[in-house]
């Protein structure tokens, strides 16, 4: 089953010797089963754990990357782990894959869509499962409705419903086999294939980790995991070595790109250990976990900002019941996400201004169905802003601490710029200003804070 030494040894990178190091055996406290299943294999001098590993578009970007990333996977194995690989499509594939599909008609069919997009990662997954064979390890391919992974019928966003990790489990428990899996698919309640929306790999990984019951579930991409805040901004952010489930979770609503939102809930709901690291360098990622896991606290983790951002004002609406129920519920109906919302007392009992915001690739449309349902509404006149970011810093920090708000405003006071609405939740202080002052914005509450490094 092995390769030759010789052939391999000379590929071995310094990642591989770390990966090696740090995969310590360990037997999941959380599934002590485990610890009987690995009775009886054929390597009995480890005690293995079992992981999900995913590598996103630039991973596998080509067939070196793909030799590389087959490397990794040898190292894991050779060290005794069970292990569940998702793959997603050559980077740039998926985009090629969309545009063919709008090109030939911006009405088509979901299911098709599905049928077309989710071709990338079949082609990946064979290629990798080939690769790893070709290195002497055993693997073999599986797409979502091979496991199966099964979802809703909501073509082209699926959301997956349950992973029976039977067959994968029994190849692993046989023949050690690696089960490389197609990220961003599965199979709707019609016997199609169903894709998860667009950086959907990511929950594809993090849903089979739960499945599997899997030690932690490791995210590869092109950066070396989780920062304080978008490093082209603020050339001082910081990797994050730890970061919580629901900082993770406002981070990535927030803008922050690196994983999926979908993943992190699912993440957070059935307690999956997520690692965000690099394939292309020798350093350890971001893990994102329990907050009793963090030892190191810290009253805010993070500054988010995102410029996809719309405000809507309607002028003088009535103060009585019903107004904001006929304002949100047909922006609901039409699906819109309304983020902020602010409204003031009215000083007569009379009329006030409702404000709110909505992301900016939704603008129009909500603005149609503001309009179509004045008269039910009643408002003097409606003023709007696409010229607007909204920042927020969070942390899990402020629920125990005050004065993290007063933090913020005072450090944006100084810098000059203006707070045109504020929203907080527990773990989060989110303000709208001048789309012009994101960045002086970002670079002054990261400083506020002590985030900038040494
Ligand atoms: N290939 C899909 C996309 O580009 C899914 C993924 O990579 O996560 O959105
Ligand atoms: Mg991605």
């Amino acid at each position: 089953m092995y390769a030759p030494p010789g052939v391999w040894k000379g590929q071995k990178t310094l990642l591989h010797a770390r990966l090696a190091a740090a995969w310590q055996p360990c037997v999941s406290e959380r599934f002590p089963a485990f610890g009987h299943r690995r009775e009886g294999h054929f390597r009995p001098q480890v005690t293995m754990a079992r992981y999900v590993l995913k590598f996103g578009g630039t991973s596998v970007a080509g067939i070196d990357r793909i030799r590389h990333v087959a490397g990794l996977v040898k190292t894991l194995w050779d060290a005794g782990h069970e292990l569940a690989v998702i793959v997603s499509a050559m980077s740039g594939e998926t985009n090629k894959l969309v545009g063919w599909t709008r090109e030939l008609s911006p009405l088509h069919d979901a299911r098709e869509y599905d049928t077309i997009v989710s071709s990338g990662e079949q082609v990946t997954a064979g290629l990798l499962s080939v690769a790893l064979d070709a290195i002497g390890v055993p693997a073999r391919s599986w797409m979502g409705w091979q496991v199966p992974i099964k979802t809703d019928s909501m073509h082209g966003t699926a959301r997956i419903l349950s992973i029976d990790p039977a067959g994968i489990e029994t190849r692993f428990a046989q023949q050690r086999q690696v089960a490389v899996v197609a990220g961003f698919q599965g199979v709707a309640p019609d016997n199609r294939i169903a894709t998860l929306g667009r950086g959907g790999s990511d929950t594809s990984a993090v849903a089979l980790a739960a499945a599997l019951m899997a030690e932690r579930c490791d995210i590869y991409t092109d950066v070396d995991g989780v920062y304080t805040t978008d490093p082209r901004i603020v050339p001082q952010a910081r990797k994050l070595d730890r970061i919580s489930y629901e900082e993770m979770l406002e981070m990535a609503s927030l803008g922050a790109k690196v994983l999926q939102t979908r993943s992190v809930e699912l993440a957070m709901v059935h307690n999956v250990r997520t690692q965000v690291l690099s394939s292309f360098e020798d350093r350890p990622g971001t893990l994102v976990c329990d907050e009793d896991e963090i030892v190191e606290k810290r009253l805010v983790s993070g500054i988010a900002y995102s410029r996809d951002e719309a405000k809507i004002t309607l002028v003088k609406v009535a103060d009585k019941p019903g107004v904001a129920a006929a304002i949100f519920g047909p922006l609901s109906d039409a699906g819109i996400n309304v983020d902020m919302i602010v409204q003031n007392v009215s000083e007569d009992g009379q009329a006030t201004d409702m404000t709110f915001t909505v992301s900016r690739s939704e603008y129009e449309r909500a603005m149609q169905v503001i309009e179509k349902a004045a008269a039910r509404i009643g408002y003097r006149k409606i003023l709007s802003d696409t010229n607007v970011s909204k920042i927020s810093v969070i942390g899990v920090g402020m629920r125990t601490h005050a004065g993290v708000a007063q933090t913020m405003f005072r450090a944006l006071a100084e810098k000059g710029i203006n707070i045109q609405v504020i929203s907080t939740s527990e773990i989060k202080i989110s303000v709208l200003v001048a789309a012009e002052y994101t960045e002086l914005a970002v670079r002054a509450l990261h400083t506020a804070y002590g985030l900038d490094a040494a």
